[in-house]
């Protein structure tokens, strides 16, 4: 049971500026330190939270009612366990609306999207729903006279994930349920740009008396908590989503203290256009996927590679070119926009110079962005197709995070799987085309861990694996489906004797 306290300091209503506090053996406590950062509505640029920045005495606290909380959760029977996490799915179902419009109105996505965020991350509630027969061990009997050997799934301890600002509802729930449904203390340290969702979810947990106070926190912060919870010798497994730098980071540093990391980071996917595409359904495809969440997915696909001969390419690029003119900028809480805010006018500033050194390079910015007024919050850039860049060009090869398309031209399927696979990501990716043997081929020679076939956003539903190869993963599980549950239990096996 909760303290009787902590739902009277439960969170006040949805976009009331307020500095926000972590949520610490079932009770809201302000965190230590004085500092905190602006949480600003990426639209208007309107202030609407402070952040409190944790400090490693803040984390320390978490860590240790986790900790403490954990062998009492090991016991509890894992369909008890499991039921606990289907209350959390009623809940968050009840209340789905209101999240994706907090989704909203923290990082700036259209509501739709938001809608299909919330959507996703009750899928991952539901896969750790069925987590009791994942947990199954194996057997083998009579292995030599009177002699069996069993495995058995244990959890790893205490569990920290920390999670980026473009999916703020969906990725703590790629961890949450998972980890606790496999009997884990959990500690969630969200985006600092972005945590109120974060907020209401721990704001749901809270009132479910089946997850006991201090198996599930919530800490706020930024570099210093995210140090700390790596160096804290009582967590023992890190899942982690963000930058591809942040997440070599964060994997070296939980190596050094001997924690098992799973580090999911950046991406520049690439969608395919084989000339026998049909277009009718490979343009909206490409569309939603360069320009949806405003270029903000780490599925997103940022280079187009046009297969075949001059003619189709321009004919391809045309088109590209004329619906991605058709779509309208604007809030994310607008009925009818497509391409959304950027969470910050620092991430306007990163893709504008980006677009200003193509453009010095001699690259064609055949549809241009910067035209669009950036809006009151410095945060509006229209959707941008630059044709003609260097494939080795930053436009081709680099994570820019932004309604950004960059064309790259090639003869042959073949010359496609060779500019594909020469990124150091390897997250996603889609091939569009009417013949199965080049989906064959593609699938086939195509290095990535999710891949499309006529479909612009290939996102796995969570009863798999999630995750990329390459520099868009440090460490082996993916997130979701079997490998959480690999990932969130230690095996053990016993030999034994009776006779
Ligand atoms: P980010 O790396 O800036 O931040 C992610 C988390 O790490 C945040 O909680 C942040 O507080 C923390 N952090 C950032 N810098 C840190 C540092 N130097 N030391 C310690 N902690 C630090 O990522 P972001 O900008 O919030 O998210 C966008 C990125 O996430 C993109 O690169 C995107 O491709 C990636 N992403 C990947 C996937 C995937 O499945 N591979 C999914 C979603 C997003």
């Amino acid at each position: 049971m909760k303290p009787a306290t902590a739902a009277s300091q439960a969170p006040p209503r949805l976009g009331a500026e307020r500095t926000l506090c972590n949520y610490v053996g079932g009770e809201w406590r302000s965190p230590s330190g004085a500092e905190t950062i602006e949480d600003r509505d990426p639209t208007t640029g309107e202030l609407v939270a402070a952040v409190p920045l944790s400090t490693a005495a803040d984390v320390d606290a978490a860590v240790r009612v986790a900790r403490e909380a954990q062998p009492a959760w090991r016991g509890v029977a894992p369909q008890r366990r499991a039921r606990a996490i289907m209350r959390l799915r009623h809940e968050l179902s009840e209340r789905r609306e209101e999240l994706a419009r907090l989704v909203t109105d923290d990082m700036g996505k259209t509501l739709d999207d938001a809608r299909g965020e919330v959507g996703r991350g009750i899928e991952s509630v539901e896969a750790a729903c069925g987590i009791p027969h994942l947990l199954k061990g194996e057997n083998l009997e009579g292995v030599a006279r009177g002699v069996d050997v069993e495995q058995v799934r244990q959890p790893v301890g205490v569990v920290a994930a920390i999670t980026p600002f473009n999916f703020p509802a969906m990725i703590p729930l790629w961890f949450l349920p998972f980890a606790l449904a496999c009997g884990n203390g959990f500690v969630l340290k969200p985006s600092e740009r972005d945590p109120r969702p974060a907020e209401l979810i721990f704001g749901l947990i809270d009132g479910i008396d089946e997850i006991p106070a201090g198996i599930c926190n919530l800490v706020h912060g930024a570099r210093d908590a995210v140090n700390a919870l790596l160096d804290h010798p009582e967590v023992d497994a890190i899942s982690f989503v963000g930058q591809a730098s942040t997440a070599r980071y964060v994997s070296e540093r939980a190596a050094a203290t001997g924690k098992r990391c799973q580090a999911l980071g950046g991406a520049k996917n690439s969608l395919v256009v084989m000339p026998d595409a049909d277009l009718e359904l490979t343009v909206p495809g490409v569309m939603g996927s360069a320009f949806g969440a405003a270029g903000q997915r780490c599925l997103a696909g940022s280079v187009a590679v046009l297969v075949g001969d001059r003619e189709r390419q321009d004919q391809v690029r045309d088109s590209l070119v004329a619906a991605a003119s058709e779509l309208r900028v604007g809030p994310g809480a607008d009925e009818g926009t497509d391409v959304c805010a950027l969470v910050g006018p620092d991430a306007r500033e990163r893709l504008t110079a980006a677009l200003d050194r193509a453009g010095d390079s001699g690259a064609d910015i055949v549809l241009d962005g910067r035209q669009t007024e950036p809006g009151p919050a410095g945060t509006m850039i229209g959707p941008t197709i630059v044709d003609g860049a260097d494939h080795e060009s930053e436009i081709a090869r680099e994570e820019l995070f932004g309604p950004l398309l960059t064309l790259v031209r090639v003869p042959h399927l073949n010359g496609a799987l060779e500019f594909v696979n020469g990124s150091r990501y390897g997250n996603a990716g889609s091939i569009f085309t009417t013949s199965g043997h080049a989906a064959r081929e593609y699938r086939y020679g195509v290095e990535a861990g999710m891949i499309g076939v006529n479909v612009g956003v290939a996102a796995p539903i969570a009863w798999f694996p999630f995750s990329g190869w390459k520099d868009s993963l440090e460490g082996d599980l993916h997130a979701n489906g079997r490998d959480a549950v690999e990932f969130y239990t230690r095996k053990k096996v016993v030999t034994s004797r009776w006779r």
